[in-house]
């Protein structure tokens, strides 16, 4: 069965900056947690930051958009703890064989198409968040919570190709 490693405060945790969750009133979801496939990770959390926490956002050079920081909205450098977080969310994925995860959308660690630009605006950029650019480097598809639909089709799809691999191999 494939595992899917999922953002902790999509999963019923309270670990967000502000100490909520971002539970999800999701059928698929509950068919996941009863099936025993979703992995939790909150990467800020593992990488030693505190629940409540100041809000983080990434910091990229203008000209290059290459990410340079990672700074709380009262000026702390956090990167180090975002990067260390991606890391063990990276082992914890490597350990599981994880193909497939379903982060929050935006988040500075694990948003998978957009970030908040680095003013804290409320303006988005184009861009992957830490934790979601370390995973996409180990070949694992990053979907976000509003992706749920399409993230079922890819698992179906890896389901269908294992099964058929079994099958050739019982047939050898
Ligand atoms: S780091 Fe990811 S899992 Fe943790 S609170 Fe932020 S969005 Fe949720």
């Amino acid at each position: 069965m494939y595992k899917i490693l999922v953002s902790a405060c999509l999963d019923g945790h309270p670990v967000r900056y502000d100490g909520k969750d971002n539970a999800l009133p999701s059928l698929i979801w509950k068919k996941w947690q009863e099936e025993g496939r979703l992995i939790s990770v909150c990467p800020e959390v593992a990488g030693g930051l505190s629940t409540p926490r100041a809000a983080a956002e990434i910091i990229s050079d203008k000209e290059s958009s290459n990410y340079l920081e990672v700074m709380t909205i009262e000026g702390e450098t956090v990167t180090q703890a975002f990067r260390h977080g991606a890391q063990l969310a990276c082992d914890l994925a490597v350990k599981e064989e994880i193909k497939l995860a379903i982060l929050k959308a935006n988040s500075p660690s694990c948003g998978n198409e957009e970030v908040y630009n680095g003013q804290f605006s409320g303006a988005k950029i184009p861009g992957q968040g830490i934790t979601a650019e370390a995973l996409n480097k180990l070949q694992i598809k990053v979907f976000n919570e509003n992706q749920l639909e399409q993230a079922e089709q890819y698992l179906n799809l890896l389901e269908q190709e294992h099964l058929s691999k079994q099958s050739v191999a019982n047939e050898s």
